[in-house]
This record gives structure tokens, C-alpha cells and sequence, in this order.
């Protein structure tokens, strides 16, 4: 006869999504359902004693159910842990999410793996034992993690555990993201409860803008970008054109892109081929240098449903928005590495978007140092990322220990955010009555983000806000 919810994870933090909902009848049964099951990367995970992600906080067997928003890795990361722990319910998501989580998923164990190798060689180098058990998770652990995936369609509700229902509207984010929507029936009364996922744009983009929702009493919304707006988002395509025209036919030099591989890749693919078709591209190799990039394009293309409904138009006119002449997807490492020597000018899309891994910081190590070429950023680089110090301007960076002189231009360009900024989440909320919403949780923010958007809500009318730290309960 009680509802409540634990904070495990994006609470004071971007990372780590993970929020566990405990639903308790009246006879004594008591149902979980975890929304999300996020890894935490980056900071969250140096500043703990105990690596977070080794220990849930709460038994993974005692959950039910998980709901999904959307495939990113702070979001998804942890399912195969989950399961490998004794988790034994089903993973509800959109179809779109369980096709991209298939590739992430292995992609990430792989990084797993091979982490856990290099931390017990450096071990074994220093002569002491390594004192983590083994990887996180491992690609085998992956298997028994996507069998318990259940895929639903946006909008239609689904039982999730007796009492509680769901339904998945679309966030915008990404492919596949949804905000969960959970109608929870304890026995005695009704509560709705809204998780916003990550919440996408409101510009013209390959998918449609955030949906809005049915009207929730309780209401737990992500803050990324809560106390900034993002800069001049019209006029993608002119930008990026201008963009290649000067790195490539002005400075005849190579244009590197950093991107993510999932989104980011897709949406400047889009841009690209879109200049293609209307003659303006100039004709330049372009080369999409990653095995995952391609994979998720190969997902994106198949799921082309769920585009807007202009963009979808456009396929009767181009069957492949996301090819076009004089693109070359890149799988074969041997062919990746020649592209390092080529002195032709070019365009190289390569993950990963904060230039922390991947095949860009070979494309980096070698483009560098010439003052011809020029690199593009096109997300966040978080603070402590190689992203982050190119774009501060240092002249000379750090690449596999050595270091590289930065002579290349260095630019950056605001329009492929995933992520709202503060006007885009407010309305996303917008379609609510602040007066019946009981309670706002903000998470999935730094205390910047978080602080600036409360007070923004405040100023919307909404009357009890709480900025949840991790570990913390709320009865509802
Ligand atoms: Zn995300």
C-alpha cells in the first residue's frame, strides 16, 4: 500500500541512470520495476572508493521488471551485470532500442574485456595482484541479456508487473528513445509516474521532436542541459557546408569529425547526402571509419519509421538517406589505417564523439600536427576527455603517451546535440499542469544544470522539486 522510489544512479550525476521503483500491496506482495540500468562513466566512476558499477545498491534477483528509455550506454550499460546477478524478468523497450542495445552491448563487453587485460598486465608489470575479479561483463554475458528484451510500439500500453502499466512516447534523443510513462495501482489509489529518458530537440533533425505526454502526478526529468540554451541551431547544413568547403577546398586539407556512433553519425550523414543531392557537396571522399557507426546505420536505415514524417517523405525521392556519392563506410582496419598517411583532402567521421577511444585518435595523432587540416566537434566533450583539452585550445595534446602538437583549425558546431537545452526541456514539461504535479525529480545533471533548471520549473509553477542524491528514497 505504498509506492516509492530509490535514486541509484544520474542522481547528482549524468551517468549511471538507474531508478528503482517499489510498488507494495496490500496482501504484502511488494513489485520492483527498475527504469534503466545505466553504467557510470568518466568522473562518477574515479571519484567513488567502491567502483559503482560492481555494486547495484539493491538486489538485482528482487527486481521484476526493467523499463528502458533508450539504448546509450549510461543508460543501458549495466543490463548484462543485471542478468549475470540473478535478474530473471523482462527488459521492456521499443523495438529500435533492443536493435541498437544488441550492438552497444557487445561493443561495450568487448571494451570490458579488453580494460580487465590491460589492468592485469599493468599488474602483473608492477608485481602486484589486481584486486578487481574480473570484467565487468564479459560478450558471452551479453546473450542472456537480450533474450529477456520484450519490444513494444510508442504509445500502446503494456502490463509490466501486476498493478503496473506502461507506456513509451517518443523522446527525440535518439532511435528508439522513449519516455516511460508507468500507471501504478497499489490497491488504493492511482499514481502516475512520468520518466523523461533523455529528451531530444525541437530543430528540424532526422527525428521527430519529444512527444508530449498524458498528464503525471509524479514526474522524474533529466537536467544535461538545464542552465544553458544552445547556440544558433537553423542553419545545419549551410554551417557544415561551410565547414568542408573551408577545411577541404580552401585549406585542401582533411576534415575530422569526431562522432558518436550512434545519432551523431546518422544526422551528419543526413546533412551530407542532403547537400549531395541538392549539387552542393564538393567532391570529396567521405569516410565513415567505424565498424560500429556502420552497424548503427544499418539499424537506423531498417527503423526508418520512426523518422519524421518529412524526412521519411524524402525516401520515396532517395531510397538512402545515409549514402551518397563518394562515401565509403570502413570496416576493414588495414583500410583505416591508410587513410592516416593519405595527404588528399577528405572528410573522416570516426567515434568516439569526446575522442576518448576508437579509431578518430589515430585520424588525431596523425592529422594534428598539420596545420592544413582541421577537426570538427560536433557533441560534449567532458571535462578530463582529449575533446575537451583540443577544444581549450592546448597546443600540444597527449595520444597513446606521446605527445602531439595541435596545428590543425579546431571548430565546433552546436547543432548535433542530442540533448534539449534548458528552453527545450521546459517544454517538454510544457504539456503539463505544474498545479497537479506532485513532485518533480531532476536528475541526470551536474549541480549547474540541475540547480538552473529547478529554478526555472519554480518559475513555471511547479511547487515541489527535489534533486534526489544517490541512494535516496522517496515515498510517493
Ligand atoms: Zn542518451
Amino acid at each position: 500500500m505504498a509506492i516509492s522510489i530509490t535514486f541509484h544512479g544520474a542522481a547528482g550525476t549524468v551517468t549511471g541512470s538507474k531508478h528503482l521503483v517499489e510498488v507494495r500491496h496490500r496482501d504484502g506482495d511488494v513489485r520492483r520495476v527498475l527504469l534503466d540500468c545505466g553504467m557510470f562513466q568518466g568522473e562518477a566512476v574515479d571519484r567513488g572508493k567502491v567502483d559503482p558499477n560492481r555494486h547495484f545498491g539493491f538486489d538485482p534477483a528482487a527486481v521484476d521488471a526493467v523499463v528502458l528509455s533508450h539504448a546509450h550506454i549510461d543508460h543501458s550499460g549495466l543490463l548484462p551485470r543485471l542478468v549475470a546477478e540473478g535478474f530473471r524478468g523482462a527488459i521492456h523497450a521499443t523495438a529500435a532500442t533492443r536493435d541498437l542495445c544488441a550492438i552497444m552491448l557487445e561493443d561495450s563487453a568487448n571494451i570490458q574485456e579488453a580494460d580487465h587485460a590491460y589492468d592485469l598486465k599493468r599488474a602483473k608489470r608492477q608485481g602486484r595482484a589486481l584486486d578487481e575479479p574480473g570484467p565487468l561483463y564479459t560478450v558471452d554475458e551479453v546473450r542472456p541479456a537480450m533474450e529477456r528484451f520484450e519490444a513494444y510500439d510508442l504509445n500502446k500500453p503494456f502490463p509490466v508487473v501486476p498493478g503496473v502499466t506502461c507506456t513509451l512516447t517518443d523522446a527525440g534523443h535518439i532511435l528508439g528513445s522513449a519516455a516511460v510513462h508507468l500507471t501504478i495501482d497499489d490497491g488504493e489509489r492511482v499514481l502516475h509516474l512520468t520518466f523523461s529518458g533523455d529528451v531530444g530537440r525541437y530543430v528540424d533533425r532526422l527525428l521527430p521532436e519529444p512527444a508530449p505526454f498524458p498528464q503525471a502526478d509524479v514526474i522524474v526529468c533529466e537536467s544535461t542541459y538545464g542552465d544553458r540554451d544552445h547556440p544558433g541551431v537553423a542553419q545545419a547544413e549551410e554551417e557544415l557546408l561551410h565547414h568542408v568547403r573551408e577545411a577541404c577546398v580552401v585549406r585542401k586539407g582533411k576534415l575530422l569529425i569526431p562522432a558518436f556512433s550512434i545519432g551523431k553519425t546518422q544526422e551528419i550523414l543526413y546533412t551530407l547526402n542532403s547537400l549531395s543531392n541538392q549539387g552542393l557537396l564538393p567532391r570529396i571522399p567521405v569516410f565513415v571509419d567505424s565498424p560500429l557507426a556502420i552497424s548503427a546505420t544499418e539499424i537506423v536505415r531498417r527503423h526508418s519509421r520512426a523518422f519524421r514524417p518529412a524526412v521519411r517523405a524524402e525516401l520515396d525521392r532517395d531510397a538512402d538517406l545515409f549514402s551518397f556519392p563518394g562515401v565509403e563506410f570502413v570496416r576493414n582496419p588495414e583500410r583505416s589505417k591508410q587513410l592516416n598517411s593519405r595527404q588528399e583532402p577528405c572528410i573522416v567521421i570516426a567515434a568516439s564523439g569526446m575522442m576518448e577511444a576508437g579509431r578518430i585518435r589515430h585520424h588525431l595523432r596523425h592529422g594534428l600536427p598539420n596545420a592544413r587540416n582541421t577537426v570538427l566537434a560536433v557533441g560534449f566533450c567532458a571535462p578530463g576527455t582529449l575533446g575537451h583539452e583540443i577544444l581549450e585550445g592546448r597546443e600540444v595534446v597527449h595520444i597513446f603517451g606521446e605527445p602531439v602538437p595541435v596545428k590543425a583549425a579546431v571548430h565546433r558546431m552546436g547543432f548535433y546535440s542530442a540533448h534539449a537545452d534548458r528552453g527545450e526541456l521546459l517544454r517538454f514539461l510544457g504539456c503539463q499542469d505544474p498545479a497537479r504535479v506532485r513532485k518533480l525529480f531532476l536528475v541526470h545533471g551536474i549541480k549547474s544544470s540541475l540547480e538552473g533548471l529547478r529554478d526555472q520549473c519554480a518559475a513555471a509553477g511547479h511547487r515541489d522539486i527535489a534533486i534526489p542524491h544517490k541512494g535516496q528514497t522517496f515515498t510517493l
